[in-house]
């Protein structure tokens, strides 16, 4: 009997979890290859680093710029 629970278990758990990777996988979509930001091709190179890319490697870089420049100017309040 325990037995049988256990593998049920086991069962459902093996179910959500690929219930999880399914949908983590729709908002994580595999790249176009197209820069979503300004409409040029993705290096190859980047998308074989990050088959997720959704930006050039100049709009990913100008991106990390900003980025940190906010993390800055905003920790320095
Ligand atoms: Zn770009």
């Amino acid at each position: 009997m325990d037995e049988v629970d256990l593998a049920n278990e086991r069962a459902e758990l093996l179910n959500s979890a690929a219930l999880n990777a399914a949908l983590h996988k729709k908002t994580e979509r595999p790249s176009t290859g197209v820069c979503c930001d300004c409409g040029e091709d993705i290096e190859a190179g980047r998308l074989q680093a990050n088959p997720y890319a959704q930006d050039c490697a100049d709009c990913a870089a100008e991106a990390e710029i900003e980025r940190l420049r906010l993390q800055r100017t905003g920790g320095r309040r």
